[in-house]
């Protein structure tokens, strides 16, 4: 059958396909996916969170939705290893950003994240969001309602188990302790992959050996290598539902230097790709992409980083929701 040209289009749905229309042009939505924000017919919803009210060291992290749907639209449809198109798997939408009324208000901040993204799960789509800061997962664990604890797959330089900092426990540092505590996450079904950097106190580290959690350091990954860093995820994380949260900073900051608490020694891009890849077939119930800060990243890379490992997550929730249906 022939494609229709674009001036036959009555709507913007088909712009993700260069073939239509160049990766430059039209409006700059997540992958070039169709603006749907009233989620009619969507299945994954690609959601902007810009958030960045929780950050203890170098802000701009909100800026991050923008500069991740601008180098989104670089991405293409057939994915080289997978061989398969996510846009043809599920119908795939930009969803728009979260709506704020309290910006200024942690506790009503996350609650409008909450709000936003239970209306997604409440819609039946599965939400790919793009932070932000870290602080933002917690808000959406909370929405997601799994009837059991998700298991945890989390790439970042950070465990983010820290407790309260400067009397709030709201910050980037403690999503993943305040989702334990809360019975979102089950630890034991937790793998954090890519940690490394001095602390000042060990409470985090500590917070995670007590719940169980499994805690692979950047020194771990060097020693399993990618396919041993995946077998290891994979058995820790085992068929439940799980979420897979990613922090830019996972990546050595030579790959991401836009990001709020940059780490060196950290991973290369192809590592964390074929992480991500190798949980292909997790019962994922959500992904995100935080943490990249566009003030620090001059040339776009980080975003450009952030954009591609959004496009391979974008593909495992595609194939998620085909294997469950
Ligand atoms: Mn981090
Ligand atoms: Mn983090």
């Amino acid at each position: 059958m022939d494609r229709p040209t674009f001036n036959e289009r009555a709507a913007y749905d088909d712009s993700y396909d260069p073939r239509l229309a160049p990766r430059y042009a039209e409006i700059a939505t997540f992958m070039r996916a169709p603006l749907r924000i009233d989620l009619q017919g969507v299945d994954v919803g690609i959601a902007g969170v810009p958030f960045d009210g929780g950050v203890t060291v170098r802000g701009g992290a909100r800026h991050g939705p923008r500069a991740l749907r601008e180098q989104s639209t670089m991405m293409r449809g057939i994915h080289h290893v997978f061989r398969f198109d996510p846009f043809e798997l599920v119908s795939v939408a930009d969803v728009g950003d979260v709506r704020f009324n309290s910006l200024f208000d942690h506790d009503g901040a996350e609650d409008d994240i909450r709000v936003f993204f239970e209306r997604l799960q409440a819609a039946g789509v599965t939400g790919l969001a793009a932070g932000g800061d870290h602080s933002i997962t917690f808000a959406i664990l909370q929405a997601l309602r799994s009837p059991v604890p998700l298991g945890l797959v989390h790439l970042d330089a950070h465990c983010d188990t820290w407790g309260p900092l400067h009397g709030t426990a709201f910050h980037h540092g403690s999503p993943f302790r305040r989702a334990v505590e809360a019975g979102l996450v089950d630890p034991a079904r937790t793998v954090q992959i890519g940690m490394r950097g001095a602390q000042n106190s060990s409470e985090g580290w500590d917070f995670c050996a007590q719940t169980g959690m499994r805690v692979l350091f950047a020194e771990e990954v060097d020693a399993l290598g990618v396919a041993g860093v995946v077998a290891e995820a994979r058995r820790i994380v085992g068929e439940g539902p799980a979420y897979l949260s990613l922090d830019i900073d996972v990546l050595d900051p030579a790959w991401a230097p836009g990001t709020g608490t940059p780490e060196m020694g950290g991973l290369s891009m192809r590592e964390v790709q074929g992480i991500v890849r190798g949980m292909r077939g997790l019962r994922l119930a959500g992904a995100d992409v935080v943490e990249v800060a566009p003030p620090f990243d001059p040339a776009g890379v980080t975003a450009l980083a952030g954009a591609t490992l959004m496009y391979e997550l974008l593909c495992l929730l595609a194939e998620a929701r085909t294997l469950r249906s």
